[in-house]
């Protein structure tokens, strides 16, 4: 006898879209109640579906969705946020990539995690803000989901001797996860250096909600030195350089 189909209601954001058959799409997906899915959305490219009308991406979405044997199949999708300014700037479709290519990556199927959807779903808020500063949301994004998905860097305590760090100037190893004190990274000898102003930067992220840390005037030497050691420590600990990352480089040359 064939199993019944299992059928329920979530907010989904849409990470990811593919062709799939003729006229359908293949989704991932981050719902609210059962974290990362992929999802089959039917017809969507032949006719304007009224009920599944809104699969563009990073749109959230009030979807039913029903557990198929093989893949699952979303039945209908009720709008909540399309997110506009995230398909129609290049820039800051770039920057949603980014996010959602971490979440994608750092997060396993069927695992719910309230706690990363609600940051995703703010991130792209922010990415949609005309007044924001793109690398500042792509640095704290980073930082929050590195800390719920259990990669924290130790930006307090150095990360070879465990002992309370010094307010000076100081190294980030990305094998070590974590600042360095210059003693232990003198022996190591592979870690990055890190100014004092950068480790207050990256604690201030750390601690401040994203109300207080837009507001940072930061530098343009200090946002590449942010942006170095944060991507070569994820690209270590994911063991692969993501895709968006390298786009992003090439917009900024072509800018
Ligand atoms: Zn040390």
């Amino acid at each position: 006898m064939p199993r019944p189909e299992r059928v329920f209601r979530t907010e989904a954001i849409i990470l990811r879209r593919y062709e799939f058959a003729e006229a359908d799409r293949l989704l991932t997906l981050y719902t609210q109640t059962t974290g990362k899915i992929r999802a089959i959305a039917k017809g969507v490219r032949k006719i304007k579906s009224r009920q599944l009308g809104h699969v563009e991406l990073f749109t959230r979405a009030v979807m039913m969705i029903s557990l198929g044997r093989e893949l699952h199949v979303v039945s209908q999708c009720e709008l909540i946020e399309p997110f506009l300014p995230l398909r129609e700037d290049l820039q800051r479709g770039a920057y949603a990539n980014y996010i959602g290519e971490l979440v994608e990556n750092f997060t396993e199927f069927d695992e719910q995690h309230e706690a990363i959807y609600d940051l995703l779903n703010n991130a792209l808020g922010w990415l949609s803000d005309p007044d924001v500063n793109l690398m500042l949301v792509a640095r704290y994004f980073e930082l929050h989901l590195l800390r719920l998905v259990g990669f924290l860097p130790s930006l307090f305590h150095c990360a070879v001797g465990q002992e309370e760090l010094e307010p000076r100037d100081q190294y980030f190893g990305v094998l070590e996860g974590g600042v360095v004190c210059p003693h232990h990274a003198n022996k190591i000898g592979t870690a990055l250096p890190l100014s004092l102003t950068a480790l207050k930067t990256l604690r201030y992220m750390q601690t401040q909600p994203f109300e207080s840390v837009r507001k940072l005037k930061i530098d343009a030497p200090l946002h590449a030195t942010l942006e170095r050691v944060m991507q070569t420590y994820i690209a270590h600990t994911l063991e692969k350089r993501l895709k968006s990352v390298e786009f992003i480089r090439r917009l900024r040359r072509i800018e």
